[in-house]
């Protein structure tokens, strides 16, 4: 990611209206369309404002982007209808939805329509008719209606029916006070309160080495300025209790403060610290909100009512009012990557966030990805480090079991040093946690009898046995089918076989080897929800379980103080293939879950099952030699001019012919071909992509490779806009990919 450059977006922000503005519409759209201000309307357009317009035949909300453009003659526009009665759209945020476009080589209203994800929060708030206390004196003042004028003496205006439920009246009492002129309406909007942090009560008395760090990050937030920080600390050390006092710091300002978690599904008893720690709930941001939810959540934010927001990655579009800093925790991690339509990294669009905000942002992370380092090491990050877990406990001690020389029984997946690891983790009264990176039951079935296997018909990957569901799924389409008693190909009855574990064969096993062991699975398929994680982690924080059996869901965030023991069944699974994060990926995600052993009083340990036990990550993750990894991974990057010492691009192009597919891709391959020399920079491909088919449409890459002094967008623009306009595939853009399916 390069600098955001100065001046974009915006508009002339004049004192005087134009007579004129530009609007931008949340539609797949670049350009703007101008319309005439009626002199009505004037005084409340602005930049940014949200405004009702006509576009075609319907009328759209769209957002003034600035004076019009003046393309089309004055007197023929069409004007403005409305102004909606909402904050306008900050300029920074604004800025922001420019800035994204440009970068990602995405349409601008594609990007504003990520900013006004919930329409109904532009609308009026519902109006209700409430009562309060009227000037009025009921001349005969029954029981009756002295209960409702005690009512209101005290507490908040009430609706009729509130009132007549609260004070036990019938409606008749509350209508014949009305009309006495005791009791007075008013018309409230409906807004939903949002608790304010409570910022004079104090966290725990922190280490000198977690003080200075909250001491560092107090005075960024001080300094009013943007600037980037990585808290850099081991797991345990107290990240987020730094975090708090930033956080407590720019509340104090008056500030609203952002909050970005890779999976907020999992943030259950980051929720609970935050009650405990500011006596206040934050707003939460996620998919799963409902829509009422989501509109005042939307509403209270640009208002600024809502001070703290805690949410996924599309939280970084809320429209804030005054953001005085962002943290992003996990900053590593790869959800912060949104992989389809509109392609962006959440963290890199946060820190240009923060850079047109003018306010701090702060990165945190056990394991910072590469990018984060070296923009430590070259001086652009500022950093914190907390090098010890809280309170003497210590990091566990990681032991590698290597396969080849002691392999699990036949047909079983737990070797016998992890095996022997459980029964004393179990016996001691502990917990343990095995986890496998794989959903399901196993990976791959196929019939014994013919050798037939499952194949999704959409997508070129394998179906994948859920036998709890009793279902086999495409994990990339979500394709489904009920597993059949017979082979659809040679009719053999029970002639299914499984191969390879995934989490549910780790299940049977453990069921079987540890009898009266009480476990629980932890994927996306087992638990669905924020509510259903909650309810299965309180469960393993009260020791309702004794061996947690889950996938990446088990990795991130949880803190089990009983849980002494983490089994990695397969070390190796994220090493195959040839991503060039593939080892940097595995370090932290394998890191992070050894993480989760030892954070209470007890030490932890951690057993790796590996084939590779000489593999770099598995050496390192053993010596527990973080920095030196990262400089040899670091260095094969530069070795090879790879990201960050270069850029890269893809571009998938994809359809439902495959000669189709394969011929735009080839196209636009040539086109920028003939620039290679000139502008110093390779072009790889087409190639077929690892996952050729999905959703029924054929893939094909193009990778485009550049020293990192070129900024390709420019170029790409011009060799997409060269390309034919017939062709029938459809070209994604994915600057900086990280994934290479
Ligand atoms: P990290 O975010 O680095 O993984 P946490 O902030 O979750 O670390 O801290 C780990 C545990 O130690 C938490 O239960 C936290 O409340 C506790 N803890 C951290 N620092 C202190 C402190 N100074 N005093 C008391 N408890 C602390
Ligand atoms: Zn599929």
């Amino acid at each position: 990611m390069s600098e955001p450059a100065d001046g974009g977006g915006g508009g002339g922000e004049g004192a005087r209206a134009p007579a004129t503005v530009a609007v931008l519409m949340p539609l797949p759209l670049e350009r703007t369309y101008d319309y005439a201000v009626p002199t009505d309307l004037a005084p409340a357009i602005a930049p940014g404002a949200f405004v009702r317009v006509p576009l075609g035949r319907v009328e759209r909300v769209g957002v003034v982007w600035g004076a019009g453009e003046g393309d089309v003659d004055p007197t023929r526009l069409k004007p403005v209808t409305a102004v909606l009665d909402v904050p306008p759209m900050t300029e920074p945020l604004r800025r922001l939805v420019d800035w994204t476009a440009d970068y990602t080589l995405t349409n601008r209203g594609s990007v504003l329509r990520m900013a006004m994800s919930v329409p109904g929060a532009l609308e009026p708030a519902s109006v209700r008719t409430a009562y309060r206390l009227g000037s009025g004196e009921a001349p005969r003042m029954t029981d009756a209606r002295e209960r409702v004028v005690a009512l209101l003496r005290e507490g908040p205006p009430r609706t009729a029916t509130e009132i007549a439920r609260d004070a036990r009246v019938s409606a008749g009492v509350v209508r014949g006070l009305v009309s006495l002129g005791a009791i007075e309406a008013v018309t409230m909007r409906e807004v939903a309160s949002f608790d304010r942090p409570d910022t004079s009560r104090t966290g725990p008395i922190l280490s000198q080495a977690q003080g200075a760090a909250a001491e560092a990050l107090r005075q960024a937030v001080a300094a009013q300025a943007f600037s980037v920080t990585v808290l850099d600390g081991v797991t345990g050390s107290g990240k987020t209790e730094v975090y708090f006092e930033a956080i407590s710091a720019a509340l104090d300002q008056g500030h609203q403060v952002l909050v970005m978690l890779p999976e907020i599904a999992l943030s259950a008893q980051w929720l609970a610290r935050f009650r405990a720690r500011f006596g206040a709930d934050p707003a939460v941001w996620h998919s799963e909100l409902g829509t009422r939810q989501r509109r005042e959540t939307w509403r209270a934010v640009a208002e600024g009512r809502a001070q703290v927001v805690v949410g996924a990655r599309s939280a970084l579009w809320l429209p804030f009012r005054t953001l005085g800093l962002i943290l992003v925790d996990e900053e590593h991690d790869a959800a912060f990557k949104q992989e389809d339509g509109v392609i962006y990294h959440a963290r890199d669009m946060a820190v240009v966030r923060a850079r047109f905000e003018v306010c701090p942002i702060v990165l945190v992370s056990a394991t910072p990805s590469l990018e984060t380092v070296i923009n430590v090491e070259n001086g652009r990050y500022g950093r914190e480090r907390l090098p010890d877990r809280h309170g003497g406990a210590q990091l566990p001690a990681i032991e590698t079991v290597d396969l080849r020389e002691t392999p699990p029984a036949r047909g079983t997946w737990l070797a016998p040093a992890l095996r022997a690891a459980l029964v004393e983790t179990l016996d001691a009264g502990e917990q343990a946690l095995l986890f496998l990176n794989r959903r399901g039951y196993a990976p791959l079935t196929l019939c014994r009898a013919c050798g037939h296997r499952f194949h999704c018909p959409n997508c070129s990957a394998w179906l994948v046995e859920h036998r709890f569901a009793g279902t086999l799924d495409c994990h990339h389409c979500g394709f489904q089918r009920a597993q059949p008693e017979a082979c659809p190909a040679c009719e053999a009855e029970g002639s299914f076989a499984a191969c390879g574990p995934g989490v549910e064969r780790l299940a049977e096993e453990v069921d079987e080897a540890f009898p009266g062991a009480r476990w629980a699975v932890l994927t996306s398929d087992t638990v669905r929800g924020p509510s259903q994680v909650q309810d299965l982690v309180d469960a393993i924080v009260a020791h309702e379980v004794d061996v947690l059996i889950g996938t990446q869901m088990v990795a991130k965030g949880h803190h089990f103080p009983q849980l002494t023991l983490v089994g990695v069944v397969d070390a190796d699974l994220g090493l195959a293939g040839g991503d060039m994060r593939a080892a940097e990926r595995t370090y932290q995600l394998l890191h992070q879950v050894g993480g989760r052993a030892g954070r209470g009083g007890r030490p932890g340990r951690v057993v790796l099952q590996t084939y590779a036990a000489e593999h770099p990550v598995i050496t390192a993750l053993a010596a527990g030699d973080r920095d030196s990894f990262m400089e040899k991974e670091a260095a094969a990057r530069e070795a090879h001019g790879l990201p960050p010492f270069g850029r890269l691009v893809a571009v998938i192009a994809s359809g439902p012919s495959e000669s189709d597919t394969l011929r735009a891709a080839s196209a636009l391959a040539r086109i920028a071909r003939a620039d290679e020399k000139t502008l110093g920079i390779q072009v790889l491909g087409p190639a077929p992509a690892p996952l050729k088919l999905l959703r029924g449409r054929h893939r094909f890459r193009l990778l485009f490779k550049a020293p990192r002094g070129v900024l390709l967008q420019p170029h790409m623009r011009r060799w997409l806009a060269a390309l034919d306009r017939r062709t029938r595939a459809r070209l994604q853009v994915d600057i900086d990919p990280h994934s290479f399916m």
